[in-house]
């Protein structure tokens, strides 16, 4: 039976990977559905991908007048927010001596700024019980070579989820991080400048995960709608590792 019928969910960067994967996953459980993403074409094809229950908003979550835009249109939908999955981000490799103003002006703009400004904005649509999910790592923990930066924006996010929780929790609304470990998306092989060093990067990381592969993006869905749905009704403040272990080691 659809877990979601009748309700109303947001998901940024929901043109690719994750994202694309998650507002999939909870448009199939019957909710309603407004994908954000920044580029119109990618967005197109991610309506077709999701379903009958897409409604796309071109935005960029680094953009306060995007955002506007995207609740403006939640809004006149009349029907408030039930999911907000806070799921936009990106990084690139620097080691600490490479890091510039730039790289890190983009990274915390999109993963830090980006994610602050999409959930304040939902604050006044949120419905009492809604669930807000926001996308952390593992890395936030773990590190990571040549990616310090990232690593540092995705544990902000999970300070937020546990800031966000308590503040508001008088309104019944719940907030968690999720924390998925390495997983094959286009923002993942991206990484790499080649064919073939976006499957060294792969099988590099699939060696560092006890189940011994990389996640794959429905996997991480299946748990963005367990945090979005009343299963999840005593479940707020925390993280969910979803990394095939890697954070056990
Ligand atoms: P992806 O590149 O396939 O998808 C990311 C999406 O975010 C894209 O649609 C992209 O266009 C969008 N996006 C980026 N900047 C944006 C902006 N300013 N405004 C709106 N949309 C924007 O990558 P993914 O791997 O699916 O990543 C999704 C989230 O998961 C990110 O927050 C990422 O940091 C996180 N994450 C990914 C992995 C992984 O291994 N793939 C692991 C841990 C966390």
């Amino acid at each position: 039976m659809a877990q979601l019928t009748g309700k109303t969910a947001v998901v940024t960067g929901a043109t690719s990977g994750i994202g694309l994967a998650a507002a999939r996953r909870l448009a199939d459980e019957g909710a309603t559905v407004f994908i954000a993403g920044r580029r119109k074409p990618k967005l197109d094809a991610a309506a077709i991908h999701v379903g009958p229950n897409a409604i796309p908003v071109q935005t960029d979550v680094s953009d306060l007048d995007d955002l506007d835009r995207l609740y403006t249109a939640v809004r006149q939908h009349g029907k408030g927010i039930d999911v907000l999955f806070a799921n936009a981000g990106g990084g690139e490799f620097a080691t600490l001596e490479q890091v510039t103003e730039q790289h890190f002006d983009r990274t915390f703009g999109i993963n830090v700024r980006g994610t602050l400004f999409t959930v304040q904005k939902s604050v006044p649509l949120l419905n009492e019980g809604a669930s807000i999910i926001l996308t952390s790592s593992t890395a936030a923990s773990t590190g990571g070579a040549a990616f310090g930066v990232y690593a540092a924006s995705k544990a902000a996010i999970r300070s937020f989820a546990r800031t966000w929780a308590t503040e508001l929790k008088d309104r019944g609304v719940r907030v968690n991080a999720i924390s998925p470990g390495p997983v094959d998306t286009p923002g993942l092989t991206g990484l790499a400048p080649t064919a073939d060093q976006a499957g060294a990067l792969k099988d590099f990381l699939a060696g560092t995960v006890p189940l011994g592969r990389m996640g794959r993006p429905d996997e991480i869905a299946a748990a963005v709608l367990f945090l979005a749905s009343s299963q999840s009704s005593f479940v707020t403040g925390s993280e969910l590792m979803v990394d095939g272990g890697q954070n056990q080691v």
